[in-house]
């Protein structure tokens, strides 16, 4: 599990013993059975998880998931890296997020309509007391936001709603932005080398690939491969990526989309390339598959997409990892803009929302960063190390430690 390792920050960082206590559990794990009448009048049944793992720092924020194998465990594991998320850029929400267990392929639109507005029902008060704000996870997106503040009326308990219903211009963009940022910043400070230098495999075409691949092509990049889940396409010229973007928004698969080599998802963590992004899914990055990465630079859109054993292999062989709770805050960042306006009322436009971006991850960046290479330790220790001190030290201000 990608969970805060006790032993990995020790010596980074002074914590308070009975900190640990607090992060090794979390506040609250929810279960529920959620039942609905599908569009073709058969009965739906699917598991709903919903975990705040801390939120001394205020209220849990996290995605909604939606996957045939999402569990308890990784809804737990998922909420605690929004705990550190949270925390290492400095937005005040706590860690949380939900998972519901269903095949996304195998509902049509008015099922999953009715699915989320069955899900407000079960959660219905955590949203509407603004202990829980989700936002858009795997197989959920603006549209889906849009039927729960339908439910609630709340325009702060939910983000990542369109921006016509309340929701931020940026914010479909805004984790691919953070992802190329912090992209930008690593090749700089451990490279010496611009963007215009670099060539990028992502793997995952989806919120987050799609508009990492499209800013980081946009500063100069060579997107030298991309992928879904049917697999990917591999050019070492670069792929066209307006036309996979164009592709990716009809529905179509990359592979038909892109001009080049097909490769699977396997082969495309192992090609030549200066950058690795990985944006699909948690735990692709293996103990045994690690050793196959020739990128210098292994950068998580993803949540998770690297597990522990991985994490050894890549700093041995000088792979440097940028973790997925810098990495991809971009998303969470433009949540808080959007639940700041929808608290005041105020309007905000794209170039602002990526100007919040920017800022608060170059800001962690550096602290991570200079951490890093003050100790010797791995960017993800570093940065779990800043993420535990912020939350230990909201904890002692509510007299918890
Ligand atoms: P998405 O559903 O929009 O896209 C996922 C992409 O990955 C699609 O191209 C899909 O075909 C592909 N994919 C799915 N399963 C795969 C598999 N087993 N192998 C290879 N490819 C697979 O999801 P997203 O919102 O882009 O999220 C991607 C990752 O980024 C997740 O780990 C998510 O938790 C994380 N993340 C998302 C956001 C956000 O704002 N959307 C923010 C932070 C982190």
């Amino acid at each position: 599990m990608a969970v805060l390792q006790r032993e990995r920050i020790e010596g980074l960082i002074d914590l308070p013993r009975e900190a640990h206590a607090f992060f090794e559990t979390p506040e609250k794990q929810m279960q529920m059975h959620l039942t609905v009448r599908a569009s073709n009048n058969e009965v739906l049944h699917a598991e709903v998880y919903v975990v705040y793992h801390n939120t001394s720092r205020g209220p849990a924020k996290g995605g909604i998931r939606m996957a045939p194998n999402v569990s308890l465990a990784e809804t737990a594991e998922l909420a605690e890296l929004m705990t550190w998320k949270t925390a290492l850029v400095t937005v005040p929400f706590g860690g949380g997020k939900s998972g519901v267990c269903l095949d996304p392929l195998k509902i049509d639109r008015v099922t999953k309509d009715t699915v989320l507005r069955e899900y407000v029902h079960l959660v219905g008060l955590e949203l509407t007391s603004g202990a829980y704000i989700p936002a858009p996870d795997m197989a959920t997106g603006p549209r889906d936001m849009a039927i729960i503040f339908g439910e609630t009326h709340i325009p702060e308990s939910v983000t990542g709603k369109p921006p016509r219903v309340g929701g931020l211009p940026g914010r479909r963009e805004a984790t691919g932005r953070g992802v190329a940022t912090a992209t930008q910043l690593a090749c700089k400070r451990f490279l010496g080398r611009a963007p215009g230098e670099l060539t990028v495999a992502i793997q995952g075409f989806g919120n987050v690939g799609s508009h990492a691949a499209a800013f980081l092509h946009g500063m100069g990049a060579r997107i030298v491969a991309v992928s879904d889940i049917d697999g990917g396409v591999h050019s070492g010229d670069g792929l066209d990526v307006p036309e996979l973007m164009r592709a990716a928004a009809a529905g179509e698969g990359v592979r038909s989309a892109g001009k080049g080599e097909e490769v699977s998802n396997a082969e495309l963590l192992a090609l030549e390339a200066d950058v690795l992004i990985p944006a699909a899914t948690g735990h692709v990055i293996t103990g045994e598959n690690a050793g196959g990465v020739k990128a210098r630079l292994l950068v998580e859109g993803a949540n998770a997409p690297t597990t522990p054993e991985a994490d050894g292999v890549l700093a041995g062989a000088g792979v440097t990892v940028v973790p997925d709770i810098l990495a991809n805050a971009g998303g969470v960042i433009a949540s808080y803009v959007e639940w700041r306006k929808a608290k005041s009322g105020s309007l905000t436009d794209a170039a602002e929302t990526y100007e919040v971006i920017d800022s608060l991850i170059t800001n962690a960046f550096g602290r991570v960063a200079g951490l890093t290479e003050e100790k010797g330790a791995t960017m993800r220790d570093a940065g779990w190390a800043l993420a535990a001190a912020e939350v230990a030290e909201a904890m002692a201000d509510r007299g918890w430690l």
